[in-house]
């Protein structure tokens, strides 16, 4: 099969593997949340264990986006050098490091690699060539290996240097898929291409702009659509609700009237809350209510779905077979207003060990379902937020074309 990591033959060889090691760090540039590496890791041992030589290449922040105010590059915040004693540690093997990305100082280096070496190289982004997806500098990073391995599903939605250009220098018989990108692209499958039904959308999140997409290109394919968080009340207003101080994007009012009436149209329900917790200030000691959605108080903010809307939206998930679940239903950073996310969470917990299949998009629901301590019990989480967007929207990823040419 085409992108197939297992059909490479990698022993001896130089093995290029670009993985997305844009974790969060302390104020100490220590890592904090270290998922990201850990979901690497998969590929990196299969690739130790087949004696590969491996490349490690990933991106770190928007180095040249955030410069010093002398002008240069902030090294010590974005160096790749801040994860290597983790990865080390995950491994139970000692990283190298070298810091660049090209040039003769780091052929040497690889040159010197044993078998079962890991080497991970500078931040991609240190170049202005990696975001333009430059040719030049795609060509000067594919010449350190022989083979090249995209696990950077995270990355996967950018047509960048080091996620796509690079895979030209390569044939199908030397570059394939790692096994995190890969396992993304397969649950993501399992609710693009024939769907088990009934099949259960739950959009949430701050703004109906950055899910247009999604929800058009749910319509076709779930049987309902759950909507809660911020983006619910520019559907309320649109109806002639009165949402006070609730947040709006006054220029989606008849793009969401449309997308209720594409609904009808096509017998699917797109579901709102029908009560909200509206609360007098944007704080976690807010005083709060109980309020019909469409007669939240002026002044006042809707910042969680309500107590009906929650028994409402956890019924609709019952005996469902295919869930996704992208962006929270209120404020859950703030206790106070976490209670709908909670809600939901156990819900699609439940009717996944009722049989059905929970894909949580990356991001914020996926933080949702952590910190509800759920996230052993959906199916899948996934590790890209903007990707699995685009992926789930029906686009082709740039960085999966260009392993399958
Ligand atoms: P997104 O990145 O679009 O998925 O949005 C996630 C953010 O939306 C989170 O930080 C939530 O706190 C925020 N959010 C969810 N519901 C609301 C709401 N009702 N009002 C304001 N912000 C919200």
């Amino acid at each position: 099969m085409k992108g197939d990591l297992r059909d490479l033959d990698v022993r001896n060889k130089k093995v290029i593997v670009r993985v997305d090691f844009n974790v969060p760090l302390s104020k100490e540039f220590k890592v904090t949340d270290d998922t990201r590496l850990r979901g690497a890791v998969p590929t990196i041992q299969y690739l130790i264990d087949q004696q590969a030589k491996v490349i490690l290449v990933s991106h770190f922040g928007r180095p040249l986006a955030k410069l010093l105010p002398d002008g240069q590059i902030d090294r010590q915040k974005n160096t790749l050098q801040n994860v290597v004693s983790d990865l080390s540690e995950l491994l139970g093997k000692k990283v190298d490091f070298f810091p660049d990305v090209i040039g003769d100082g780091v052929k040497q280096k690889v040159d010197s690699l044993q078998s079962g070496d890991v080497l991970l190289l500078e931040n991609t982004r240190f170049y202005p060539g990696e975001e333009k997806g430059d040719a030049q500098f795609a060509s000067d990073m594919a010449s350190l290996g022989e083979y090249y391995v995209n696990d950077a599903f995270g990355a996967a939605h950018r047509a960048h240097a080091s996620t796509t250009t690079i895979a030209n220098h390569f044939d199908n018989a030397h570059k394939a898929f790692g096994f995190l990108m890969q396992k993304e692209l397969d649950n993501a499958k399992r609710v693009l291409a024939d769907p088990q039904h009934p099949y259960i959308a739950i959009m949430g999140g701050a703004k109906v702009s950055d899910k247009i997409l999604l929800i058009e290109a749910l319509l076709d394919k779930a049987d309902k659509i759950i909507i809660g968080g911020g983006m619910a009340y520019t559907f309320i207003k649109a109806q002639g609700g009165n949402i006070g101080n609730s947040l709006v994007e006054e220029d989606k009012l008849d793009l969401a009237l449309e997308l209720l009436a594409k609904a009808r149209k096509l017998g699917k329900l797109i579901v709102l809350p029908p009560d909200s917790i509206a609360a007098d200030k944007f704080a976690p000691d807010a005083l709060y209510k109980n309020v019909p959605s469409h007669e939240i108080p002026s002044g006042w903010m809707a910042l969680d779905i309500g107590l009906t809307a929650r028994f409402e939206y956890c019924e609709h998930l019952k005996g469902a077979q295919t869930i996704l679940w992208n962006g929270p239903m209120g404020v859950f950073e703030m206790e106070a207003f976490a209670h709908g996310t909670k809600a939901v969470a156990l819900a699609v917990a439940e009717a996944t060990k009722e049989g059905a299949f929970s894909l949580i998009g990356g991001g914020d629901s996926a933080a949702a379902i952590e910190q509800s301590g759920l996230a052993d019990e959906v199916s899948f989480i996934s590790t890209g937020g903007g990707a699995m967007l685009e992926l789930l929207e029906g686009k082709t990823l740039p960085g999966v074309a260009a392993i399958l040419k």
